[in-house]
């Protein structure tokens, strides 16, 4: 643990809680911005700010080291007047009316603040079952989880990964290539359920099981099979299969960090309930992140519709919104959502949210891997999922930026570029009609 120097934990100061991508973009934000206080980012891990997604990749594959990862050199941090504070776990809140207050953290230290951010993120959703806390049964959320990870999976020969989202799906390729034998086990009856739609679920099936991953969808899992030692053996399936495992990843999603949000009396809806410029429902407290249940950024969006993200777009850019807050300015929370996720050779890009459509259109170079779907509602482009198809990615996500369509008469053909078929939004209309 660092030792905290609540010297310049000042109560005139800024308070960050969380020292993650959401909570080290305010900091580097607010001084962008010309913020002259005191800022304190503290977060309850033993190390220094780090950047997570590689953890379920390269780092997991030993292709890149810790250092890799560091967001910011000390250096950086005393420069610009930002006191780093690691392993510290606040667990209480007192805060006034206008915004300031004191910040209890476990150890017994004090922090003090004018203004308080929640930058608290998520924890991976434990899966309550029996044999779940046996040895070998682990989950990936952070560093120390990683470097677990890293410390047994070498003997392993078997390893089940439960959950076929973006963390199962990276981590299991990227334990395919290391040599494992990998099953992936899935509840819902498609992979990425909560991300992408029915083509792009079924084209990461088969392109996963044509590269060697054994998956099996609606998977009801009963226990976890001790070994006799204490640790994990095997997965036992509803239907009595049992399949050998010496490693058992879980990765079934994360539950926001709500908890000192809640204690303060917060709005909180599966997620701390923040308006378009990210304040919280006392109006002077920020929260940004994972973290945030925000109105829906994109431009046009139903007035009322909310949603949370997970993301290191959304952390990004969310925490450059709260920044122009405690600033003192409004600048809405407007943009488009853009995600990424590395499965060994598949590189998954997608552009916009693809919920409430009502059409798609498939591109695909069969012969060089590239995959594309472009999502409609109403006849007007939403979303689309990009696989190792980096100028489609562009394309939609520049469209949908500058209100454009892409007409969907004209998009099946992936010989044609898509950003040469993108109409003003007063024409949008125009392919259609011509079809
Ligand atoms: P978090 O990263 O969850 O950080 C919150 C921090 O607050 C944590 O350090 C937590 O320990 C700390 N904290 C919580 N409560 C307290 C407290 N009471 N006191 C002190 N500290 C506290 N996204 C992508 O877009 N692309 C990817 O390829 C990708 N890959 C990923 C791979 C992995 C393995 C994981 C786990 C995530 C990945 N993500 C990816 C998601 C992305 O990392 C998250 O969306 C992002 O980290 C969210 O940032 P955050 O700062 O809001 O929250
Ligand atoms: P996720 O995307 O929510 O996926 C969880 C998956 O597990 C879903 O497919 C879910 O299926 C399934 N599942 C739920 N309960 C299950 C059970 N009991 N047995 C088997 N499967 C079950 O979450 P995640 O993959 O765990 O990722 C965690 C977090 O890290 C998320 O915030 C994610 O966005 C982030 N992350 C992002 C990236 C990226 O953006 N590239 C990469 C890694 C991690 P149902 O949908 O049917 O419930």
């Amino acid at each position: 643990m660092s030792t905290p120097d609540t010297t310049t934990a000042d109560p005139t100061g800024l308070l960050v809680i969380g020292a993650s991508q959401a909570g080290v973009q305010l900091a580097i934000s607010l001084r962008a911005l010309g913020f002259e206080e005191p800022i304190t980012l503290l977060g309850d891990e033993d190390h220094r700010p780090y950047q997570r997604p590689a953890l379920s990749k390269e780092f997991l594959q030993d292709k890149v080291d810790k250092e890799n990862l560091i967001f910011r050199s000390n250096d950086y941090w005393a420069e610009h007047g930002v006191a780093l504070v690691n392993g510290e776990r606040i667990t209480a809140v007192d805060k006034n009316d206008d915004g300031s207050g004191v910040a209890h953290a476990a150890s017994g230290t004090k922090f003090p603040f004018r203004r308080l951010a929640l930058a608290v993120g998520a924890r991976a959703r434990r899966m309550d079952i029996e044999g779940g806390n046996l040895a070998g049964v682990v989950y990936l959320r952070n560093a120390d989880d990683a470097l677990h990870l890293k410390e047994i999976v070498g003997p392993a020969s078997d390893v089940v990964v439960v959950g076929g989202g973006f963390i199962g799906l990276e981590a299991a390729a990227s334990l395919q290539g290391m040599g494992k034998n990998v099953t992936v086990l899935e509840y819902g009856p498609r992979l990425v359920g909560r991300a992408v739609g029915e083509e792009t679920a079924e084209f990461f099936l088969d392109a996963h099981r044509a590269r060697g991953l054994d998956i099996h969808l609606n998977a009801r899992i009963s226990r976890m099979v001790d070994g006799g030692t204490g640790a994990v053996s095997g997965v036992e399936l509803e239907d009595g299969t049992v399949l050998g495992a010496q490693i058992v990843l879980i990765g079934i999603g994360v539950i926001p960090n709500t908890e000192l949000a809640e204690q303060m009396g917060l709005a909180v809806d599966n997620g701390i309930v923040v308006d378009a410029n990210a304040l919280a429902s006392d109006g002077t407290t920020v929260a940004v992140g994972d973290v945030a249940n925000i109105p829906n950024p994109l431009p046009g969006a139903p007035a009322g519709e909310r949603l949370r993200l997970e993301s290191v777009n959304n952390a990004i850019e969310h925490a450059k919104v709260a920044a122009y807050s405690l600033m003192g300015h409004r600048e809405d929370y407007a943009g488009i959502p853009w995600f990424w996720s590395n499965q060994a050779d598949l590189k998954l890009q997608i552009a916009g949210l693809s919920m409430g459509f009502d059409q798609t259109v498939v591109r695909r170079v069969e012969e060089r891997g590239k995959f594309t779907v472009l999502y409609y509602r109403d006849g007007h482009i939403i979303a689309a999922d990009c696989v190792n198809a980096p100028l489609d990615f562009m394309a939609v996500k520049n469209a949908l930026g500058k209100g454009q369509n892409i007409p969907s008469n004209a998009a099946a053909d992936p010989a044609v570029q898509l950003k040469t078929l993108t109409t003003d939004p007063a024409d949008a209309t125009r392919l259609e009609g011509a079809s």
